[in-house]
């Protein structure tokens, strides 16, 4: 990445409305802040954006909030909602970690978690970043509504395998699960990632999972 793209995307961050800047301010209140008490489904580690914003476009009821680390990947979907011209309020980015949700969100604040094509992480000293370790479901779990789920793509094999032991370990329901998404029942109304597109064209097998605690 070169530098100046890194230096703009942080000076220009700021002027995007969809951007919630100081997300803590909202812990507790965040149906106030969208000014609905429509459900609050969120995506981490958005990257370029392209999942959420066809979610928010065709499910205007539904308010979603993405998650991503790096301030230079927020402004590319930033760029990307601003070219698709419609003002969409019920979507909103926050530049963090996920490792710091709990200081966003009280309780039975979510109603659903999307994970897609998470970093893998795969040397077995990092398990603890991927965000299906059972660490991270806990803090889903904290945050979550008791109907709440947990709804994870990747087409890492290993990591999926991963990810289905601590979903057993958290003592989560499996709802759904298939090894092939495409070639499965559970095609119907799936949205693509730009990773999932990627992967799916090479002929990649598609996992995914849905959990509930
Ligand atoms: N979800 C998108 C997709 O499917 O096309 C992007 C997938 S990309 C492999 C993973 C994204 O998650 C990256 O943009 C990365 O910066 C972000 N990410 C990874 N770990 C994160 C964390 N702990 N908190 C927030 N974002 C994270």
């Amino acid at each position: 990445m070169r530098l100046r793209n890194v230096k703009s995307a942080f000076d220009t961050i700021h002027t995007y409305d969809a951007v919630v800047e100081n997300p803590q301010d909202y812990k507790g209140r965040w149906r106030e802040f969208f000014g609905n008490d429509n459900p609050i489904y969120i995506e981490i580690g958005m990257g370029k954006g392209r999942f959420l914003m066809e979610h928010a476009m065709n499910n205007p009821d539904i308010n979603y909030i993405g998650f991503e680390k790096f301030t230079v990947v927020l402004v590319k979907a930033l760029e990307r909602y601003q070219r698709q011209g419609h003002e969409l309020t019920n979507l909103k980015v926050i530049r963090i970690f996920a490792e710091h949700m709990l200081d966003i969100f009280e309780e039975n604040e979510v109603d659903r978690v999307y994970l897609n094509f998470s970093d893998p992480w795969p040397k077995d000293r990092h398990y603890k970043r991927r965000l299906t370790y059972r660490g991270f479901l806990e803090k889903y779990r904290h945050v979550m509504k008791p109907e709440g789920c947990v709804i994870f793509k990747t087409d890492n094999d290993p990591l999926f395998d991963f990810s289905l032991e601590e979903i057993e370990a958290a003592g989560m329901n499996i709802d759904k699960v298939t090894r092939d998404l495409h070639n499965s029942d559970y095609l119907d109304g799936n949205v693509m990632t730009e990773y999932e597109a990627k992967f799916h064209k090479q002929g990649k097998n598609i996992n995914m999972v849905e959990a509930s605690f």
